[in-house]
């Protein structure tokens, strides 16, 4: 199978299956994809990479690895508030795996089509597993959500459950122990985020600032507080937990929810005047959201338990060239 058979085979999809997007004026096939921009709204582009060993497991199923490589994507694109509208694909490949290659565009169209997004074009290289996709959505002029919006006294909030993704990171590396259905679920939140699009759109207007968490919930925090020029109080235990996880000890518990990373909820702030409004965004989109702590004006981010005491943290986010 040839490059362009199989671009054709496994990524040009017929007209009556994929989406028809009135952003999409021209889409795979040429040297360029043409889109339309709506006209008031600004265009969000974001990229993000996959590589074998780094981000992803080689046991991982092909139709999982794809939903997740788009998920991530996705994942920026809601934490900006943004509506997705199209995106590219740029993969390199050891070979022409047919089983593989149909797995994973299974897996690719089927977020795509719950989203409503065309994928218009690409790369296609032969290399080491290495997945790169570029998502593009958009939002009304002057309301993507940023990161430099925190202001002292706003709640801070996250979206679903944090810490089962590195819950079963810790199990294929044998430091935990899950069996049956639990690894399942655990697993599932490692492989198959669900980007919390619906709420980031329902967060435009109401949050002062968004990330979604990626490296682990005090990094990412970490970048909103340095990038407003606040610090924070959060309350360790509040922390949303899956049964799963809250079956494990509670330094496990804690190490996997503040540092875990992967998890790919929202983590925002907005002002406790909006504490209605923002609880009646997360039932519009069906999205579950805790509160978690509050912005300060004191720098850094202070850790408090169940009784208000101080804990320090001894762990960090994850850091791809951090070298200590
Ligand atoms: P060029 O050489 O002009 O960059 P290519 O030969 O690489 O174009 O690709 C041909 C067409 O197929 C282009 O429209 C490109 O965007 C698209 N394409 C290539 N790889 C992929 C892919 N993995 N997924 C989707 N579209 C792809
Ligand atoms: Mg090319």
């Amino acid at each position: 199978m040839g490059e362009f058979d199989l671009i054709k085979r496994y990524f040009v999809r017929d007209p009556a299956l994929g989406v028809s997007s009135d952003a999409v004026a021209l889409g795979i096939g040429d040297d360029c994809a043409v889109l339309n921009p709506t006209p008031g709204m600004q265009w969000l582009v974001s990229c993000d990479m996959l590589v074998e060993g780094r981000h992803f497991l080689s046991t991982v199923a092909p139709e999982r690895l794809a939903h997740k490589a788009l998920a991530v994507n996705l994942s920026d694109l809601a934490a900006c508030g943004a509506t997705p509208r199209a995106f590219t694909l740029a993969l390199a490949l050891p070979r022409a795996d047919a089983v593989w290659l149909a797995g994973f565009a299974k897996g690719l169209f089927a977020l795509a089509d719950a989203h409503g997004i065309a994928l218009v074009g690409g790369d296609t290289t032969q290399g080491p597993l290495n997945i790169c996709v570029t998502v593009m959505g958009e939002v009304p002029r002057g309301q993507a959500l940023l990161r430099s919006g925190a202001r002292v006294g706003d709640d801070i909030y996250v979206s679903g459950t944090v810490g089962d993704a590195r819950l079963a990171l810790e199990v294929f590396r044998g430091t935990a122990v899950l069996a049956g259905e639990a690894f399942e679920q655990a697993r599932r939140a490692m492989e198959c985020p669900q980007p919390r699009v619906g709420l980031g759109q329902a967060l435009r207007g109401l949050a002062t600032s968004a990330i979604d968490v990626s490296d682990g919930l005090i990094g990412d925090l970490g970048h909103i507080l340095q990038r407003s020029s606040v610090g924070a109080c959060l309350a360790v235990d509040a922390l949303p937990r899956s049964a799963v996880l809250a079956s494990q000890s509670l330094a496990l518990q804690r190490e996997c929810g503040l540092a875990g990373g992967d998890d790919y909820e929202l983590i925002f702030t907005a002002p406790v005047v909006a504490r209605e409004a923002v609880r009646q965004a997360s039932l519009n989109c069906a999205t579950p959201i805790t509160r978690i702590g509050h912005i300060e004006a004191e720098p850094g981010l202070r850790l408090a338990d169940a009784q208000g005491q101080a804990l320090v943290a001894e762990f960090s986010s994850f850091d791809h060239f951090k070298t200590s």
